[in-house]
């Protein structure tokens, strides 16, 4: 009686742990949640004017040890917020909220409108085109799915025989358009100066085009059909226009001018030397009484200045330089009829001889005589004021030319004689007469060496000073006679 009991009591608590069990594992282990599947994507992309269309979603209760594929009840309460403007580009989002009894969830979805449509250009038909001739823009315009009429954002580049039309939107697509012109080119080749304009050269130095580029827009490279006219003056000074003139193959004409100044070199001042200074000055050597004549002079330590040319003995003009005196340049070739040619032969036969002085002694020498003195007038019937330009150009190309005022008679026309008493007499009477200056005479000729002694016995008995001529020197010019 008493174990029956028992048993009874056995099966009711079983059945109550039982019971508890299945509560527990029921409402308590097993956890339940809504969840709320998107039909469709999460993320949509809409194209301006496209409509959105709303693809809906579905909810379902799911627990962790029932209901695990999840039950779907037909009561859930459903609400959707949007904040989407299909009008507007951008990015919006759709929230679903699902409620079921007590239980509630919540999903997004990301409508984002874009437009990436092109914008389109539309041309205005042409009328009747002349060839060749500048087209006329007939007109165009622009139009964009969604900021609507964008023709002022139009760009529009011509080329030869093109028009092309681009245009962008507010979205960054780019629309594009062209049309066929009659090839048309306004414009004329870009000329380049090399050195540029206004260019300088020193007197004396022969003008040499410093060069230049032509470019065309369609032609490329139009460099050798340049014309290039107008002359430089190089021995006179001024400015002087040259022209650089080139078309291109539609015959558009460039000009361009550079302006090249001769420019002097600037003059030594001179200095005048104290009073009874005594320049002696040998033209035509150097000969074969040269070397006597050094000897002389350093005999009684007195320096002289030699105007040599291009004749004769090359190692005297090393010691002339190298016993002291002065050398400086009269002439290469001493054929008056070629050099006084012109002015460009003159400088010619200058700077050969300069060349030769450097070369033989290592003396780039600026000092002169002209054949015949400035004042000759072999030039009349060949070039028409020849020395008057030269005189000036001589010294504007950084030369000095030297006269004289006391002349020894050595080579004919005033006091010409062959002797060297005679030679001394006409120096002694001109030092007397001019007191300080520059005598002129030839070492060329042995009378005229002769009398160098006499003249310098002379002279430094009576308080005379002998010296070199430097670029300092008064040049005792004479009165020019062409
Ligand atoms: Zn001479």
């Amino acid at each position: 009686m008493k174990k029956r009991w028992l048993w009874g009591l056995g099966i009711l608590g079983g059945a109550a742990l039982t019971l508890a069990g299945l509560w527990l594992m029921v409402f308590r282990v097993n956890e339940f949640s809504l969840d709320i599947r998107l039909r469709g994507d999460s993320q949509v992309t809409l194209e301006y004017g496209q409509h959105y269309a709303e693809p809906g979603a579905e909810a379902s209760l799911r627990g962790s040890l029932l209901l695990k594929q999840g039950w779907s009840p037909e009561e859930v309460r459903w609400t959707t917020d949007s904040d989407l403007d299909e009008e507007r580009l951008g990015t919006y989002t759709v929230t679903y909220t699902a409620a079921y009894r007590d239980y509630t969830a919540q999903a997004r979805r990301q409508v984002t409108v874009v437009d990436t449509q092109r914008p389109v250009i539309t041309l205005t038909e042409d009328g009747p085109l002349e060839p060749e001739v500048r087209y006329e823009e007939a007109g165009f315009s622009a139009w964009d799915n969604y900021d609507g009429d964008i023709t002022d954002r139009v760009e529009r580049y011509e080329t030869l025989g093109l028009v092309t039309y681009a245009v962008m939107d507010s979205s960054g697509n780019w629309g594009y358009a062209s049309r066929e012109i009659p090839p048309y080119d306004g414009q004329p080749p870009a000329v380049t100066l090399e050195g540029g304009t206004p260019y300088a050269i020193p007197l004396g130095v022969p003008y040499e085009e410093p060069g230049f580029t032509a470019v065309d827009n369609y032609d490329g490279d139009v460099t050798d059909a340049v014309e290039v006219s107008g002359e430089v003056c190089w021995y006179r000074r001024g400015t002087y226009p040259i022209t650089y003139t080139v078309r291109d193959d539609f015959g558009n004409e460039a000009v361009y001018e550079r302006l090249v100044e001769v420019t002097p070199a600037p003059r030594p001042k001179v200095v005048q030397p104290p009073g009874k200074t005594i320049f002696l000055t040998f033209d035509d050597g150097p000969s074969s009484h040269t070397r006597q004549l050094l000897d002389v002079l350093d005999a009684y330590g007195v320096k002289a200045t030699f105007f040599v040319t291009g004749g004769g003995d090359p190692d005297i003009l090393t010691e002339i330089v190298s016993r002291g005196h002065a050398i400086g340049i009269h002439t290469l070739s001493h054929e008056y009829g070629e050099i006084y040619a012109s002015p460009e032969a003159y400088f010619d036969d200058l700077y050969g001889m300069q060349a030769y002085i450097l070369e033989k002694t290592g003396v780039k020498t600026t000092l002169m005589r002209f054949p015949g003195g400035s004042s000759n007038t072999v030039s009349r019937k060949s070039w028409e004021g020849l020395m008057t330009l030269l005189t000036e150009a001589v010294q504007d190309a950084g030369f000095q030319y030297f006269d004289w005022n006391i002349y020894s008679g050595d080579a004919g026309g005033a006091g010409a004689t062959k002797k060297a008493s005679g030679v001394a007499e006409n120096v002694i009477r001109g030092m007397e007469e001019e007191g300080t200056g520059i005598v002129l005479q030839h070492d060329i000729h042995g009378f005229s060496v002769e009398a160098v002694e006499d003249i310098l016995i002379w002279g430094l008995n009576n308080g005379y000073h002998f010296d070199r001529l430097t670029e300092n020197s008064p040049g005792y010019h004479h009165p020019v006679n062409n």
